[in-house]
């Protein structure tokens, strides 16, 4: 450790050895090295799992059968038998001088050998009678030694490696007793823990470890989390401040007319949302850094008319604008869509007499032919074409723009960084295009703030006037899902059209297909028998799925019965109906995402869910997608239920510092955190008036944890 009497860091116990403490032995040594704790510092940061608060102690003979309570005891009596099925049960017996409790477990036979007499336990769990005397039925049972404190931590244990909790509680005392005199150093500006009323660090690691109360766990937990937010907002906010400062963009000219034609050819008025989002967009094309924001919003929000905003504002300076979606399906979408509205505009031209051409758009994917894909690239190499729209064959080696000014990425979640950075570096010259990527996948603010921390966020969290929501029935049983074909019969007379969908089994495309096979037979001999039915999967050549959509969009196919190949951005307005089949297997988000097919035209839409959600949280997903269209409030429900898994995945999770803070309970400190990464990194890029926090960011986040992170 550091000399002298100067506080200590965290740092400083990371190179001491827990091998050093007083009653590590080798053994204890290895029980440690299995819970991955190493080092002093390891030690510190192991938390307590949960706390058993004394005062909440309920003496044996006062315990009221029916009522949940806690008891601490001894081990007086361990039994151990087989009943008549040949299950296991143990029997314990806990005295506590006022009386005997019994308490009994089921198929748990280690708890004979965990339990032996002379043991202090706390046991948690509801109290019954049993023939007369009070008993609990496989209750919690936490081994805590002879520790008498008022609150007493928890740690987490393992009995195989012979690591206790009393165990890892001594030591963590001999670490604080050790370090009272010199303290924990503090790492954050005393004015931002005074800003929202934080304990130190040295107040917080103690009371994290030895509280006096649930209020000092309450205290020290706040501060934790607060670090571990602050460092990872610190290191995702630097790293954005270090791209805006290395890389130079083009200013945009805002000041054209090209925007304006456009939109009073658009034939509705912006919404509140679509001005707002389009003028933070305006702004930051205009500055001269690169443009980094993602846009969330929901399907049917109106993200087109603000990437066509966008794309504008390149081809009015005189630049490209390239639009880039993850299926060749969407991308045709996207270039009819666009080009429709963007028919009759016309740029400046000095190769023309009348010193303007039409604005062109030109659609580049896999299945573009070579002569005119030649052409292409030639045209976009020379500045003829002025916005590209397509696949990721946008991004192959020979396509060269002669100057590309935005990039749009639709459904971004499909593509990696990777591919983000190899649009960009198809500018001409040294300077960096501006990058608007689009999501219809809506996370909720403060993930978005961590998972894309690197990234500007606006938000389109208003639908376009006039839209009929669509309405969601769960059809659980046999009767209802009856009801439910007979629905779409109805809705088919009427001339409108519907979607099936089938869900993906397993991991596996060749099952997936099977059963929407499978489904697609019984539907056409049976529910469906006599309408115009079609089957849609991923193994099908681009050519027949192409066929099939534009057939069900010409209105020669009534039912399209598909799996999720039609999740993201397939619009037919006159499909009015979905039904999705096995509806339990979807998570929230493709459920939305897949509802979002619907919906689209004048006539109220309808989406069926069919079966019953296989698991409670399977039930609530689908309760939520009856309840509400809203993308954020789905999302919402979404991390409530499965946690930061969400939107990072397990490894990720593992890895990262957060220990404590948990993107979901803690939103609040995320925001807190990530205004003050702001004004820090904003005083000083190396943080250099916070060098512990700027070492401490180095320690616990090196470069290749940022890089998950901010792999999308
Ligand atoms: P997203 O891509 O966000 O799902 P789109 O851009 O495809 O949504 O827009 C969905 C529909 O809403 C389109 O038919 C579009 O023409 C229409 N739309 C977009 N903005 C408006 C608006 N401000 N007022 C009315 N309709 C709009
Ligand atoms: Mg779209």
């Amino acid at each position: 450790m550091s000399p002298g009497d100067e506080p200590l860091t965290l740092l400083d116990f990371a190179s001491k050895p827990v091998g050093d403490l007083v009653g590590v032995g080798p053994k204890k040594l290895q029980a440690l090295a299995s819970a991955e704790i190493a080092t002093l510092h390891d030690l510190l940061l192991h938390y307590p799992l949960r706390y058993i608060d004394r005062t909440r102690q309920v003496a044996i003979n006062e315990l009221v059968p029916g009522d949940e309570a806690m008891v601490l005891g001894e081990v007086v009596g361990v039994d151990s038998r087989r009943t008549r099925n040949g299950k296991s049960m143990v029997t314990v017996s806990l005295s506590d001088g006022s009386g005997k409790l019994s308490l009994s477990f089921f198929n748990q036979p280690w708890r004979a050998k965990q339990m032996y007499e002379g043991m202090q336990a706390v046991v948690f769990g509801k109290v019954d009678l049993y023939r007369g005397s009070r008993q609990m039925s496989s209750p919690i049972v936490d081994l805590v030694g002879d520790k008498t404190g008022r609150i007493v931590p928890v740690y987490p244990q393992s009995a195989k490696a012979g690591l206790h909790t009393w165990d890892v509680a001594e030591w963590v005392a001999q670490v604080l007793r050790r370090s009272s005199v010199r303290g924990f150093a503090e790492a954050v500006p005393q004015s931002i823990l005074d800003r929202w009323n934080l304990v130190s660090r040295d107040a917080a690691l103690r009371m994290i470890h030895q509280p006096e109360s649930m209020g000092d766990v309450d205290m020290a937990r706040r501060r934790l989390v607060f670090d571990e937010l602050l460092r990872i907002q610190c290191k995702l906010v630097r790293k954005k401040r270090v791209l805006e400062a290395e890389q130079s963009g083009v200013a945009h000219n805002l000041d054209g007319t090209l925007f304006a034609e456009f939109l009073g050819r658009l034939g509705f008025p912006l919404t509140k949302a679509q001005e707002r989002v389009i003028s933070e967009i305006h702004s930051d094309l205009g500055a001269d850094s690169p443009m980094h924001r993602l846009l969330q919003g929901d399907v049917g929000s109106g993200k087109t008319v603000v990437a066509v905003a966008a794309l504008l504002t390149a081809v009015e300076g005189g630049h490209q604008g390239a639009l880039m979606a993850p299926t060749e399906v969407l991308a045709e979408q996207h270039y009819r869509g666009i080009s429709a509205l963007l028919s009759g505009l016309t740029v400046r031209s000095d190769l023309t007499l009348l010193g303007e051409r039409e604005l062109r758009v030109a659609f580049l994917a896999g299945r573009v032919g070579a002569a005119e894909r030649r052409r292409i690239r030639t045209d976009l190499a020379n500045g003829e074409i002025d916005i590209a729209i397509g696949t990721h064959a946008l991004i192959q080696e020979g396509v060269d723009f002669n100057s590309l000014g935005v990039i749009v990425i639709d459904e971004q979640h499909r593509f990696g960084v990777e591919q983000r950075a190899a649009l960009r570096e198809k500018s001409a010259g040294d300077t960096t295009p501006d990058v608007l990527v689009m999501t219809a996948t809506p996370i909720p603010r403060t993930a978005a703030m961590t998972v894309y921390g690197d990234l500007d966020v606006s938000v389109l969290d208003e639908m376009p006037p006039g839209r009929i929501p669509i309405v969601t029935t769960w059809a659980r049983t046999d009767l209802e899902e009856i009801a439910v074909w007979s629905a779409i019969r109805g809705s088919i007379a009427d001339g409108n059209q519907a979607y099936v969908v089938c869900p993906l089994i397993g991991e596996s495309e060749i099952l997936e297909v099977r059963s929407a096979e499978e489904t697609f037979e019984r539907l056409d001999n049976d529910e469906l028998a006599g309408l115009r039915l079609a089957l849609l999967h991923g193994r099908m050549s681009s050519a027949d799925k192409d066929a099939i959509m534009s057939s069900f969009r010409d209105g020669e196919i009534d039912v399209l019965v598909a799996t999720t190949v039609i999740e993201v951005g397939v619009d037919v307005s006159n499909a009015t109906a979905m039904v999705i089949v096995d509806a339990g297997r979807f998570g929230i988000a493709q459920l939305h995402q897949l509802r979002g097919r619907v919906g689209r035209g004048s006539v109220a839409s309808q989406c069926y869910l069919l079966g019953e959600g296989e698991t409670p949280d399977s039930e609530q997903r689908l309760e939520a997608l009856v309840r509400t269209t809203d993308g954020f409030e789905l999302a919402e429900v979404d991390l409530d239920l499965r946690g930061e898994g969400t939107i990072m995945g397990e490894r990720q999770k593992g890895r990262n510092d957060l220990r404590l803070a948990s993107l979901r309970r803690d939103r609040e400190w995320v925001e807190h955190a990530r205004q003050v990464a702001f004004e820090l990194v904003d005083t000083s890029l190396d943080l250099s008036q916070v060098p512990l926090l700027a070492a401490e960011i180095e320690f616990y986040l090196a470069e290749e944890d940022a890089e998950f992170l901010l792999k999308d």
